[in-house]
């Protein structure tokens, strides 16, 4: 049994100014990957290139990653800034632009000719320093390796071949404020989400389920906030920042599972967000699994049956109604991910894996 989690993560009010020296350490110039809007209206843009002027770091701002990043534009920030001398990556916002910024920070310190090069199998880990500031509560990308960028050659999302784990997260629930109400609720589904795969994971050890355990207890005190996000206080938006890195800490040891999976064929194929994607499929794959496990994670979270848990779901997701033809892409598309499937704790062939997809929508 190991854990390992390679970053340092600071998780505080005004955490880019409090650690402004250690950002000094990295080098003279940095690289800021992040979003259009998302980091200029909660403030987090203006905090960070305030340190930096005050530390004397020169930055250049990409800001024109997209949600669920594409190859084209980690390509894109590569080629326009690979002749600048960035020393190192800060990747601010949510999981879009801190993957993308994964993938620059990747391109750039091995001056890849080739974007797809960076899904070469056997590969060194390797990539300029990296930063992340989430200003979203859900991927935990903060504290993954994980970089998980739209990939069109095989029409999907996948992870990049290299891990690349920050060097430091710096985690300031503030900037959650600003996060309009669905994209708050999608982003604390797939925190949930990634509690709850890697507690009912084939990976799992005690101390994964150390974090996932207490992960869903923090996320289980903000169950009736989501039903109404504006009446969440400082100390909510804290809990709801923490169940995300527990969540993130526990996926960077056990992977994703079923619904992350089949997740992508939906958020490829008809745009549904991921958190949302996720959560569609969270009911089928626990429908199947040891229900002392599924009882041990409502019982933290606050639900006494699975169908009050999806029922939950629905009311705050507003998932679409979907068509046989992507459900059936879904199942298709994981089918034969050996990896994928393996990290689920109970057998699964095409058959179950088609119940677990079905299963929300046969059950109503
Ligand atoms: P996101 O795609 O990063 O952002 C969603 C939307 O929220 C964007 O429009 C963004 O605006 C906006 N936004 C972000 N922070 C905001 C704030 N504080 N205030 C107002 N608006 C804000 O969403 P996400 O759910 O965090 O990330 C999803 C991506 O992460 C997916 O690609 C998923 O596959 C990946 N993921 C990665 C991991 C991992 O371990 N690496 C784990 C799970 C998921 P802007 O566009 O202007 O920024
Ligand atoms: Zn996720």
């Amino acid at each position: 049994m190991f854990f390992k989690i390679p970053t340092l993560v600071y998780f505080e009010d005004d955490c880019i100014k409090n650690h402004q020296k250690e950002l000094a350490g990295f080098g003279e110039t940095c690289l800021i990957v992040t979003g259009k809007t998302g980091s200029r209206i909660n403030g987090s843009l203006e905090d960070l290139t305030k340190v930096l002027e005050d530390i004397n770091i020169s930055y250049y701002i990409f800001d024109e990653v997209e949600e669920n990043p594409s190859l084209q534009t980690v390509d894109k920030a590569y080629l326009q800034y690979k002749d600048k001398n960035i020393s190192f990556v800060i990747g601010l916002g949510g999981g879009s632009p801190m993957d993308a910024g994964k993938a620059v920070a990747v391109m750039l310190h091995h001056n890849l000719d080739d974007v797809y090069k960076l899904y070469e199998k056997d590969v060194d880990n390797k990539s300029l320093p990296f930063i992340a500031i989430p200003t979203t509560c859900g991927t935990g990308s903060e504290v993954t390796g994980a970089a998980v960028i739209t990939n069109d050659r095989i029409k999907s999302k996948l992870s990049i071949s290299y891990r690349i784990y920050p060097e430091i997260a710096l985690v300031d629930s503030k900037y959650l404020y600003s996060l309009p109400r669905q994209v708050l609720i999608n982003s604390a589904v797939d925190a949930l989400a990634h509690l709850i795969e890697s507690y009912i994971s084939s990976k799992a050890t005690e101390f994964s389920n150390m974090i996932a355990l207490e992960g869903l207890r923090v996320w289980g005190l903000n169950k009736e906030n989501l039903l109404n996000p504006e009446k969440l206080t400082r100390k909510d938006y804290d809990n709801l920042m923490l169940a995300s890195v527990y969540g993130g800490m526990a996926i960077a040891h056990c992977g994703t599972s079923l619904p992350h999976g089949l997740s992508y064929t939906l958020t490829y194929n008809q745009g549904i967000p991921h958190g949302n994607a996720v959560g569609y499929f969270t009911y089928g794959y626990l429908k199947y699994a040891d229900q002392e496990d599924v009882k041990t994670v409502l019982d933290l979270i606050g639900f006494e049956s699975l169908k009050q848990l999806r029922n939950y779901l629905t009311e705050i997701c507003k998932f679409e109604t979907l068509d046989k033809a992507i459900l059936d892409l879904a199942v298709e598309n994981l089918k034969d991910d050996k990896r994928k499937l393996s990290y689920c704790p109970y057998p699964v062939d095409e058959e179950l894996l088609r119940k677990v997809v079905y299963a929300y929508s046969n059950d109503e």
